[in-house]
């Protein structure tokens, strides 16, 4: 997923010719179901930078097989870069969602430093109104409040201010800190 890099504005006139009219967004109770995805795919695909992006697992979906479906990080860490991420095919994930990591079904919502952020240059945030967004936001926070603290830290990336300033919008919700989990809108 991620990691449309060549810029918001190449990005946003490119979408703007894809996308004529809006299409919709419904969080289906583990994931977001994004009516963009299916002529976008950007995410899944080959990435503008080799930077690798990663996606964590939890413990449930490890087993001895992960390097057939993933590149990987480390033991628990997916990733994908320039080529993409392994699990895509010309017809999408060849993944059952419960197999994906959590990010996959979160994009273009993105927990970061604890809390939760839209990925700005996917075009499901650049058509969809900011209020929209942050409903389907709350809605999957009142999801993720149901993760232990130590999964939601695993799959929480750390991304510098700068990076977030230019790449993500912030929700201003926050899931987790260093007391805990807890539901917090600023
Ligand atoms: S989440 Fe966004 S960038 Fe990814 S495939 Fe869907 S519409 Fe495209
Ligand atoms: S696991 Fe599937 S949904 Fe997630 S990045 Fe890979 S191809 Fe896309």
């Amino acid at each position: 997923m991620q990691k449309l890099q060549k810029g918001f504005w190449h990005y946003l006139e490119f979408w703007r010719a894809l996308f004529p009219r809006r299409r919709a967004l419904r969080w289906r109770e583990t994931w977001l179901q994004n009516g963009y995805c299916r002529d976008c795919r950007y995410c899944c695909g080959p990435q503008d930078s080799n930077e690798p992006f990663p996606m964590a697992l939890l413990p449930g979906q490890l087993h001895s097989h992960l390097s057939d479906d993933f590149y990987l990080l480390n033991a628990d860490t997916a990733y994908l870069d320039a080529r993409g991420c392994k699990a895509d095919t010309d017809h999408g994930c060849r993944l059952r969602l419960t197999q994906r990591p959590v990010a996959c079904g979160l994009f273009p919502l993105v927990l970061v430093n604890g809390g939760l952020y839209l990925y700005k240059t996917c075009p499901a945030v650049i058509f969809t109104p900011l209020d929209r967004l942050a409903d389907l936001g709350l809605e999957a926070a009142g999801w993720l409040t149901g993760f232990s603290l130590t999964d939601l830290r695993h799959i929480s990336l750390d991304i510098p201010a700068q990076t977030l300033a230019e790449r993500y919008i912030s929700l201003n919700i926050s899931l987790f800190d260093a007391n805990g989990v807890e539901l917090r809108l600023g």
